[in-house]
């Protein structure tokens, strides 16, 4: 194993992501938790979350859903619904162009979102993290972790992800080689609940944290 705070080995590790799972269904959902099993939904969301905070992200998914919530609805709708229902968003202007190519796309492939992720990263506006999301949280698929700040942070914070890897195909094999892979499906909810709630990114709530006395980095500012 490559770049590990030595004190972790599999078994430290193991132990830090269990408790991390069972405390992390005591914290505040995130957008995608209404929309476990229903890709489309899951897709957007996830576009919708580009930069975003969740709650912004949570406000115009559900006004975008009350509109239209499968791709036939949603591309009946003009540019200016989608833009309004979303304005709430980081990029509303290019994510509601991302989201009427989505929704052809989906039409074109029989109203499906694929369940194959090389065949999502095909769609366009669609890239890795987006894709390992959607099929994680619609379809229960995983074969990757996704990847987003919280996850980056939190890891380097652990000592499970070394400061000098920067690049995120590097993050990912280095993540991938460090976390058991059960806990590659759930990994990015964890930690996106963990970081918005507990690892913050300024003044972490260390005194309440579940894992310090795992973490070398507690007490940080
Ligand atoms: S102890 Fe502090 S820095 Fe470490 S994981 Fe917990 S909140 Fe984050």
């Amino acid at each position: 194993m490559a770049q590990i705070n030595e004190d972790h080995d599999q078994g430290t590790i193991t132990s830090i992501f269990q408790i991390l799972k069972t405390c992390a269904t005591e914290l505040p959902d995130t957008s995608l938790s209404p929309y476990v099993g229903m890709p489309f939904h899951s897709l957007i969301v996830c576009l919708l979350s580009t930069r975003t905070r969740e709650e912004k992200t949570s406000l115009c998914a559900t006004r975008l859903f009350l509109l239209a919530d499968n791709p036939y609805a949603m591309s009946g709708l003009s540019r200016d619904e989608i833009r309004e229902a979303i304005i709430d968003c980081a990029f509303y202007n290019s994510k509601t162009e991302q989201i009427v190519k989505v929704c052809k796309q989906i039409i074109n492939n029989e109203g499906k979102v694929p369940s194959n992720k090389d065949k999502l990263l095909s769609f366009e506006g669609v890239g890795p993290k987006i894709a390992i999301l959607t099929l994680a949280n619609g379809y229960g698929y995983t074969e990757d972790i996704g990847i987003d700040t919280h996850v980056i942070r939190m890891s380097r914070r652990l000592g499970i992800l070394d400061d000098a890897i920067k690049s995120m195909p590097k993050i990912q094999y280095e993540l991938q080689a460090n976390i058991p892979k059960e806990y590659w499906y759930d990994c990015n909810n964890i930690m996106v609940r963990f970081g918005r709630e507990v690892c913050t990114p300024r003044k972490p709530k260390c005194e309440i944290c579940p894992i310090y006395g795992y973490c070398p980095s507690k007490g940080t500012e």
